[in-house]
């Protein structure tokens, strides 16, 4: 049996409309993935997730936080990183190797792995392809990343070049790795007693900076290996975002046609909509948390600081076509006086909303694609965008 089905039911140009079948349920794409990087979407319950206001259907994992801390034992030992958040449904977990490159300076990369400080304790740690997916098995996720490398968005075409070819021995590497921890039942997320059924699929990733020409070779690359899905990595990482949308562009309707298509930490409301008319069907981003937690409100209108004066007395909701919760029952004037005041709520209500915006803007992508209207709905959604001024 496949760990995963992926159909596609629609398209209106490069757009796609599909069902993303996960041993733990079926997923509608395209969809955003909220990140959960420690264990916990940061600033929300899971009983909020799974509510008819947000009905998230996927969350990310951070293979590098949950592995230093609380530990690959800790989560074994509750039987898997489901039981240990209690969370039932689909999960994705990512290799490390972004979070292991951002350290910048901190790390060594060899042929054989990255060697790092863990910022934790500053013990002296060390991952690869191997390592990453035996703690990626014992998280019991049900989409595993293969280990990759990323470069500089501005690195030379040498450069590129060079971490690219390290990105393939690896992610053929992890494809070894992956399947040996398959058939040794390492997976803790396989329980015939919850009923499930399938193994962990794995996703390969295609690297390849701004460099169009390597972006193709990385992608034959991938696929000659073979996997599950396909991810386009090493964007938003400082590149000029004509250069991500021109990678997106060139190299998603090169990708299987029968594969899901995730783009790795990208992006605002924004591009989300633009990245789904170029043919990708997954997302995730710490944009609408992270932004909730410092005050900043994602709208149909654009974006809304909750700190500025003029929300003193405002008496409307965040955003005046949204259904939440929050947006039923607060106003903005209230939402800026709990976050000025320091109160925890404040940050977690502006992160509810901005969760709904997202996850509501990908409903609204997915109705329009299925009725046709896609082409109508990208441009009023667009254009609604600046309305703020912000
Ligand atoms: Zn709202």
């Amino acid at each position: 049996m496949d760990a995963i089905r992926f159909t596609v039911e629609a398209q209106d140009g490069e757009a796609r409309a599909g069902v993303l079948t996960t041993r733990r349920g079926v997923i509608e794409t395209p969809v955003f993935m909220p990140v959960g990087t420690a264990g916990t979407v940061k600033g929300i319950r899971f009983e909020a997730l799974e509510s008819d206001d947000l009905n998230a259907q996927i969350i990310l994992g951070n293979t590098y936080h949950l592995w230093l801390r609380p530990g690959i034992d800790v989560i074994k030992s509750a039987g898997g990183l489901h039981r240990f958040i209690g969370w039932d449904r689909a999960l994705l977990t990512d290799s490390g190797g972004f979070q292991v490159w951002s350290l910048g300076a901190l790390r060594k990369i060899s042929e054989e792995g990255t060697e790092f400080r863990s910022h934790v304790d500053g013990s002296l740690r060390f991952l690869s392809p191997e390592v990453s997916m035996e703690v990626q098995a014992a998280l019991g996720s049900d989409i595993v990343m293969v280990f990759d490398e990323c470069a500089p968005g501005e690195a030379s075409q040498e450069e590129t070049e060079r971490s690219m070819n390290l990105t393939a021995r690896w992610a053929k590497r992890s494809k070894v790795a992956f399947d040996r921890r398959q058939s040794e039942g390492a997976d803790t997320g396989h329980r015939e007693v919850e009923g499930l059924s399938g193994s962990q699929a794995l996703f390969g990733i295609v690297q390849g900076a701004g460099h169009l020409d390597l972006r193709r070779i990385s992608l034959e690359q991938t696929v000659n290996i073979g996997f599950d899905g396909y991810a386009i990595g090493g964007l938003s990482v400082g590149e000029e975002k004509s250069v991500m949308f021109e990678v997106i562009e060139h190299i998603a309707p090169r990708m299987p046609k029968a594969a899901p298509r995730y783009l790795m930490g990208v992006g605002t409301p924004e591009d989300l909509v633009e990245a789904v008319a170029r043919g990708i069907d997954l997302f995730d981003c710490v944009l609408p948390t992270r932004n909730g937690r410092t005050g900043q409100a994602f709208t149909s209108r654009g974006k809304l600081n909750i700190k500025n004066a003029q929300w003193t007395k405002d008496q409307r909701p965040l955003d005046e076509s949204c259904r939440c919760s929050v947006c039923r029952r607060h106003s903005r004037a209230y939402l800026r006086h709990i976050y000025m005041a320091g109160e925890m709520l404040g940050g977690i209500l502006l992160t509810h909303h901005n969760l709904a915006f997202f996850l509501d803007t990908m409903r609204g992508v997915r109705q329009s694609i299925r009725s046709g209207d896609f082409p109508t709905f990208r441009r009023e959604f667009t254009g609604r965008l600046g309305a703020n001024g912000e």
